[in-house]
């Protein structure tokens, strides 16, 4: 069996029974020895009598696994099938075509809280797993906070120190546009002219900016950390999630799930602000400035020498 098993002190079939079926944990049977050996298992249940039945578990095996149905009269094999109890806690094994032949709307009934019951569950599942990770990504939120905080210093300054300048900021943002391609169209001399007639210029790459999407990300992110993820966390109760209907269950998993898109948001901006602080990316550039005859003035140069950490 994969989950826990909740039953295993199980002794009166009828206090098991008036449990409501909510409350516990749907199983997963691995093979048929394992429902089999429950000591309320029941080769030959009568539908028709020992009602009403819950479905508390399921299986699928593999072919040469087959098994028996539980149903009374009905020795069908089958892989995939469920498991029932009654209301005095007599429990079977049931084909899911035999359900739907012998229970009729009364299965689709059973099976629908079923699903119901493993969607529930799963969403609980993935809860549990984002409250015990509750804490490591509490730190790691804080830890890429106060990085993102930096990296926005860093890309704010190289911004703010091309954009004094206003050739070099326009060459940056058509390059930024093109997504840190470093490319420009080269005059064809006579030679080249008189092999492509009818073409005057060539584009020629010349590298790129690397990390430049750094440069597009929005200051909001530090904001976003903060509220979609430290701040909620840190307001988190231990026992709150047990509380939650169906429908807040599932807004719950999907808010843990945004907060691990945006961690990993926050760590591609660390790094690519790293990227675009490198010095091979202003030499690059103002290579392709000057090839690309960008009008660069001594202060041009300077600028980006700085940033190369060249000067
Ligand atoms: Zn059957």
């Amino acid at each position: 069996m994969t989950f826990a098993d909740s039953e295993s002190s199980k002794s009166e079939p009828s206090n098991e029974a008036q449990k409501p079926m909510e409350s516990k944990r749907l199983l997963r049977f691995e093979t048929a020895e394992e429902f089999r050996s429950r000591p309320n298992y029941c080769a030959d249940l009568e539908p028709e009598k020992d009602k009403p039945l819950q479905i508390f578990g399921g299986y699928g095996f593999k072919k040469g696994a087959y098994v028996h149905c539980g149903l009374v009269g009905c020795k069908q094999y089958h892989g995939a099938g469920f498991n029932v109890v009654n209301a005095i806690g007599k429990e079977t094994n049931i084909g899911r075509c035999c359900g739907k032949t012998r229970l009729g709307a009364e299965w689709a009934e059973m099976e629908a809280r079923f699903q119901k019951q493993t969607t529930l569950q799963a969403l609980q599942d993935v809860l549990a797993e984002a409250m015990r990770k509750r804490q490591e990504t509490l730190a790691n939120a804080r830890k890429l906070s106060s990085l993102v905080e930096a990296a926005h210093r860093t890309v704010d300054t190289i911004i703010a120190a091309i954009a004094s300048d206003r050739p070099l900021h326009k060459a940056f943002l058509s390059c930024q546009k093109d997504r840190g391609r470093l490319s420009y169209f080269r005059k064809l001399d006579a030679d080249e002219r008189a092999l492509y007639p009818g073409q005057s210029t060539v584009r020629t790459p010349m590298g790129y900016i690397d990390g430049i999407n750094a440069a597009s990300v929005s200051p909001k992110l530090i904001r976003e950390l903060k509220f979609k993820i430290i701040v909620p966390l840190e307001e988190l109760e231990d026992d709150s999630l047990a509380l939650l209907s169906h429908k807040a269950l599932a807004a719950k998993s999907l808010e843990f799930g945004a907060m691990g898109g945006l961690l990993q948001t926050a760590e591609l901006f660390i790094a690519d602000a790293e990227k675009l602080s490198r010095q091979k990316n202003w030499e690059n550039f103002e290579n392709f400035c000057v090839a690309s005859q960008v009008n660069m003035s001594a202060n041009a140069h300077r600028i980006l020498r700085g940033l190369a950490g060249t000067l």
